[in-house]
This record gives structure tokens, C-alpha cells and sequence, in this order.
């Protein structure tokens, strides 16, 4: 019977979102910090591994089974990204360091968007169609899959950025309505967005477990 799952994320916004779903399913969720390793320091503290998968699945199973075995907990870990059709899929994998450019979130965010409008202007108006994508894993600490999902969010990328909500790549995204991502309330993001489809699905896969 599954408890409780660690998630492993730095991002508290993450966090919540995956709890919420999970608690409807009676499964808590915990963060990495809240994880004790046998010498005595938090699960978030410990070096990240390294993603070098190809795809966003194989980086997400990468961090769920990397975890489970660090905390010898269940974990689940996600990888996601932006997806734009006319640069062949870039920014994909490499979206958090599209800019190449360090910093905190803030900083790297403005240097991915101002790369990304720059890319995306060579591109003719109507062809400019992209998607967030979501990969979810799940994984035990003996290096198991115990359930995997993807979820996607589409639109097209847009050269003014509108919208004061979200993060990264939000105020790029317009939706068919005509609001960008930055323009939702986090709720409707939530309920509509790549990472809200992909927990309602491992929810519903972990259900029929639990
Ligand atoms: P990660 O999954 O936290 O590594 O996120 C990868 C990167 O993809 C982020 O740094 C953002 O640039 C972008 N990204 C992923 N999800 C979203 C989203 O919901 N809105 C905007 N950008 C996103």
C-alpha cells in the first residue's frame, strides 16, 4: 500500500501542484527536504544527477530512479520543456539553459526568452505553433518504473511577451483563446496545463496500485 511519495523537486510550486492531486488519492506527497539520508542531511542536498537523456521521459525516469535509490524511497520526477515545431523541436530537453546563461530563475528566464523571440522571428507568422510538454516517472528504489505519463499544452510563440503569472516560457505561449500562459490564473493553468494532464494521469495509474 502506497503511503506517501517523495517528489523530487526543487520547485515548492511543483510541489504543491503534484500534492494537491495526489492527496485525492490518499497518497502524501514530500519533498526532497524532507527526506533524511543515513548521515544525517536532507535528500535535497545531495548532487543532482546528470540529465542527459534525449528526450524528456528518459530525463524524468532518469531523477525518479536516481532518487528512490538515494532515499530508498518511491519517488516520482518530472522533466518539462517547450516543444516549437519550426526549430525542430528545440528548445525541447535543453529548455531551462536554452540561453546558456546562469543566474537565478529570473535571470535565465529572460535570457531563454529573449533567445527564443529572436529565434522565433525568422519564422513566418502562422507557422509558429509550439507545446509545452510534460514527462512524469515514477520508480522504486530498485530501479522499477511504476508508472509513467505525458502531458502537453499547446499554442503558438508570440514575439511580445503578455502576462505576469507562471515562469520561463508562460508569457511566450498564446493559447487558441488568445491569452498567453502568463495570463491564467494558476488554478486554470493547473487544470488545463502539460504537468497538471501528466499528474492526473500517474494519479489515476498509482490508483489502481494503491
Ligand atoms: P524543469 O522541468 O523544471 O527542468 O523545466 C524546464 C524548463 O522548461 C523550465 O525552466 C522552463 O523554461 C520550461 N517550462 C517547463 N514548464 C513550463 C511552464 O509551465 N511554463 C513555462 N515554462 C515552462
Amino acid at each position: 500500500m502506497l503511503e506517501e511519495i517523495v517528489v523530487a523537486t526543487g520547485n515548492p510550486h511543483k510541489l504543491d501542484e503534484v500534492s494537491r492531486v495526489l492527496s485525492g488519492i490518499g497518497v502524501r506527497a514530500v519533498s526532497l527536504n524532507d527526506v533524511t539520508l543515513p548521515d544525517g542531511s536532507p535528500a535535497g542536498g545531495a548532487p543532482e544527477p546528470v540529465e542527459d537523456a534525449a528526450t524528456f521521459a528518459g530525463n524524468a525516469a532518469i531523477k525518479a530512479c536516481y532518487y528512490a535509490a538515494l532515499t530508498d524511497r518511491v519517488c516520482l520526477a518530472d522533466d518539462s520543456g517547450l516543444e516549437v515545431d519550426a526549430l525542430g523541436g528545440e528548445p525541447g530537453v535543453l529548455s531551462a539553459r536554452y540561453a546558456g546563461v546562469d543566474g537565478d530563475r529570473a535571470t535565465r528566464d529572460a535570457a531563454n526568452n529573449a533567445k527564443l523571440i529572436a529565434a522565433i522571428r525568422k519564422v513566418p507568422e502562422g507557422e509558429r505553433t509550439a507545446r509545452f510538454v510534460c514527462a512524469m516517472c515514477v520508480a522504486d528504489p530498485d530501479g522499477a518504473i511504476l508508472a509513467e505519463a505525458r502531458g502537453e499544452f499547446a499554442g503558438t510563440v508570440i514575439t511580445e511577451p503578455r502576462g505576469s503569472n507562471g515562469f520561463g516560457y508562460d508569457p511566450l505561449l498564446e493559447l487558441p483563446e488568445g491569452k498567453t500562459s502568463a495570463e491564467l490564473a494558476p488554478e486554470e493553468k493547473n487544470a488545463r496545463s502539460h504537468r497538471g494532464q501528466a499528474t492526473r494521469l500517474i494519479a489515476q495509474k498509482l490508483a489502481a496500485m494503491v
